[in-house]
């Protein structure tokens, strides 16, 4: 039986019962699933692998784009069958769809049996408990005011099983760590500030905590979460002093991303420390700096531009103009070149003009950008976009538009990454590789060894060869080869 902790847990009938996590979405939904095992294990239960297997499926949905909601209605609407075989069979809605839709998902999929918003986490032991006597409970957020006592307390729940869980993210010797939760900047298409509440940033005296505790778990590479997470603004721990430099200037006032990287960086034995995601208005010289004082702060900033037309970021609320935008590249880079840098894009927002296109494609031009991630427009029912302004652009321009950017972006990419061939690169070695007959030409495997997958400082994909040792560590690698995505590395004889 998995170990039980103490708390509202205790008297739970979940012992035996066999869990199935499915996570779509971003990195917040994956850190939630990491959570999610750890509070249904933490009550009894076990996770498993195979959906076969499992007497509760539980979802954590992502509700950015409607294509993804109408996936997982589908998904559910499959599970039909199997609920009629196996009516005791439990299916939890759980993620920001949860939030979006609350009681009205267990109408439209009846297969339903409970609702958890993503801030409520810490009650779904209870849940499942009351869906397997009967009952079709629905979690939702409280209202997140300052005065707002549920708030707190949810988010208190959230920290104590994040400070507690085990190591291990995308990867066993990764993980990821909220910064913050919510967000204030209501862009006009964003679903998120709806279903994930007001900006809070978690207190640096906890996040430590975390950090500390994973790394001594084995973790050696942290990345540090927040919608627009350079926005993070919070009251210094006790001891006061951010160990940034200016630290007598630093003493007592509220501390920024800067103090809180160089906090966590300092935990020893930490290899890595990343950030995403960042917004382009937040992005101070500061922050700038820290790619280049702060040591293991990896050169990698994923900062999305959205779009590189003024009128389209305007009607975005997105807050900055294309040349802010590029000027915000250009002092990351005058402080750091090295600095890789990732966008987002969306593509056919409404009055999205052939020109405004062009402004985003130039703007891929210009900032060179490591890679990019494009998403055609999707209206979000309750946001100001879809409130204001038509969907307009026809679905195949759309998708002209999404092929056009993603081949641009792909192509750049290419010749970035072609400038790393001949050059040495720390690989920090994160397991073997999922395609192993993705390998450089004229490939020769040694008795023993086999293809292995980690990244760059800069976040780049590498595969190469060697022994399963190397998991874990960092190695120093030749690149001999490159494509948009992956760089192939070799590690030298001598
Ligand atoms: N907070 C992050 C930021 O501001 O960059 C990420 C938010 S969202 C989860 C990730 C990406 O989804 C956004 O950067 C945006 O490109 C895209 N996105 C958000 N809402 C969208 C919508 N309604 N339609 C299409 N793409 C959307
Ligand atoms: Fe959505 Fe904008 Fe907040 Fe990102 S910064 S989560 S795009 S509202």
């Amino acid at each position: 039986m998995a170990p039980r902790r103490g708390g509202a847990y205790n008297d739970l009938p979940m012992d035996a019962l066999r869990v199935h996590i499915t996570a779509y979405g971003c990195q917040m939904n994956r850190l939630d699933a990491a959570l999610v095992a750890e509070v249904m294990q933490a009550a009894g239960a076990l996770i498993v692998a195979d959906a076969a297997e499992a007497d509760v499926l539980l979802y954590l949905t992502c509700a950015v784009r409607g294509h993804a909601e109408d996936r997982v209605f589908s998904n559910l609407g499959a599970l039909a069958a199997r609920k009629r075989r196996r009516p005791d069979l439990v299916v939890g809605l759980l993620g920001c769809m949860a939030q979006e839709h609350g009681a009205g998902a267990l109408a439209r999929a009846p297969v339903v049996d409970l609702v958890c918003a993503p801030g409520r986490l810490a009650d779904l032991p209870d849940l499942v408990a009351r869906a397997r006597a009967g009952e079709r409970p629905v979690a939702l957020d409280p209202r997140r005011e300052e005065s707002d006592a549920g708030g707190a307390a949810s988010d208190a729940a959230l920290d104590r099983i994040e400070v507690g869980r085990a190591p291990g993210g995308e990867w066993p010797g990764q993980a990821y760590v909220v910064a913050m939760r919510g967000c204030d900047n209501f862009c006009a298409y964003c679903v998120v500030p709806y279903v994930r509440g007001p900006e809070r940033s978690r207190r640096p005296d906890v996040i430590l905590e975390e950090a500390r505790r994973l790394v001594d778990g084995g973790v050696r590479e942290i990345t540090l979460l927040g919608q627009a997470v350079n926005r993070y603004q919070a009251a210094p721990p006790q001891s006061g002093a951010s160990p940034w430099r200016g630290r007598a200037e630093s003493g007592g006032r509220t501390w920024d991303l800067a103090d809180l990287l160089a906090a966590v960086a300092a935990v020893p034995d930490l290899a890595r420390l990343r950030f995403v995601t960042s917004h382009p208005g937040a992005m101070t010289p500061r922050l700038a700096l820290a790619f280049r004082d702060v040591p293991h702060v990896m050169p990698h900033l994923h900062m999305p531009a959205q779009a590189g037309s003024d009128a389209v970021l305007r009607r975005m609320n997105r807050g900055y103009t294309a040349a802010e935008y590029a000027a915000r590249v250009a002092m990351v880079r005058e402080a750091a070149p090295e600095v890789a840098v990732v966008s987002d894009f969306i593509v056919g927002f409404p009055g999205e003009t052939a020109a405004d296109f062009e402004a985003t494609l130039d703007l891929v031009r210009r900032m060179r950008f490591a890679a990019g991630f494009v998403f055609k427009y999707s209206p979000r029912p309750g946001t100001a976009a879809a409130r204001e302004f038509p969907d307009d652009v026809p679905a195949d321009q759309k998708r002209r538009r999404h092929q056009a950017l993603s081949e641009a972006i792909a192509a750049i990419a290419a010749e970035e990454n072609r400038r790393f061939v001949g050059r040495r690169v720390r690989v920090l070695v994160e397991g073997a590789s999922p395609r192993p007959n993705l390998h450089a030409a004229g490939r020769r495997l040694r008795p023993g060894w086999g293809q292995l997958r980690g990244r760059t400082p800069c976040h780049r994909l590498v595969v190469l060869d060697g022994p399963p040792e190397l998991i874990g560590r960092e190695v120093e690698a030749e690149v001999v080869e490159a494509g948009a995505l992956t760089l192939f590395g070799r590690i030298p004889e001598e």
